[in-house]
């Protein structure tokens, strides 16, 4: 090894974050051990202890949150009769950002994914069908993403759904095919919200 241990296990610690290769792995540790003010790389130190300690999953609805529920489902602002259930905290935030949509969340944190051995008791679905036991939900909003298994996740929920009386609609299609919604900018996915269809009709 050519650099002290303690450079070397910081090397290996930025290379296991994505996107960073051995190289740049290399760069950024001996930025650190280098250039940055002490003061800035132990507030770095704590953010990192601090992410992982003081963060939880909302009992609720599964986003990440520092007080349990989480602020969304907190707020009493927001319409609580429609949900929508998407497969990742960072498909909730690319929603939000959109500023428009004012109902809560459901965050499966995953998908059905027969493939990998991921089953619907491996991700938060009881937890959505045990919320739905409880709370006055209108419609449910499936957006997950337009992959197939995000597809075949939506598919499943709805008929789990059916015969209750929750409107189940899907976001429409116009989202990049194979894509998430983070990668949707803001008009595409604010219209694919409005465009939702209906896939489960249980008011007729
Ligand atoms: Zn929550």
């Amino acid at each position: 090894m050519y650099y002290p241990d303690t450079i070397q296990k910081l090397i290996e610690s930025f290379s296991k974050l994505p996107g960073i290769g051995p190289k740049s792995a290399e760069r950024l540790a001996l930025h650190v051990a280098t250039k940055m003010k002490e003061e800035d790389a132990l507030s770095f130190a704590k953010g990192l202890i601090s992410v992982k300690r003081d963060l939880m999953h909302c009992s609720v609805c599964g986003n990440l949150t520092d007080k349990n529920p989480c602020s969304i489902c907190r707020d009493s602002h927001r319409d609580r009769s429609v949900i929508a259930v998407v497969e990742e905290i960072k498909d909730l935030i690319a929603m939000e950002k959109m500023r428009e949509y004012r109902g809560l969340y459901h965050v499966l944190n995953g998908v059905i994914s027969p493939m990998n051995g991921i089953g619907p008791q491996d991700i938060n679905i009881p937890s959505l069908l045990e919320r739905l036991k409880n709370e006055e939900v209108k419609e449910i909003i499936l957006a997950t993403n337009t992959t197939i298994e995000g597809e075949s996740t939506a598919l499943y929920i709805a008929k789990l759904l059916e015969n209750t009386d929750i409107k189940v609609t899907r976001i429409a299609r116009g989202l990049p095919v194979g894509g998430g919604l983070e990668y949707a900018d803001e008009v595409t996915l604010l219209k694919a919200l409005e465009g939702r269809r209906e896939i489960i009709n249980n008011n007729k």
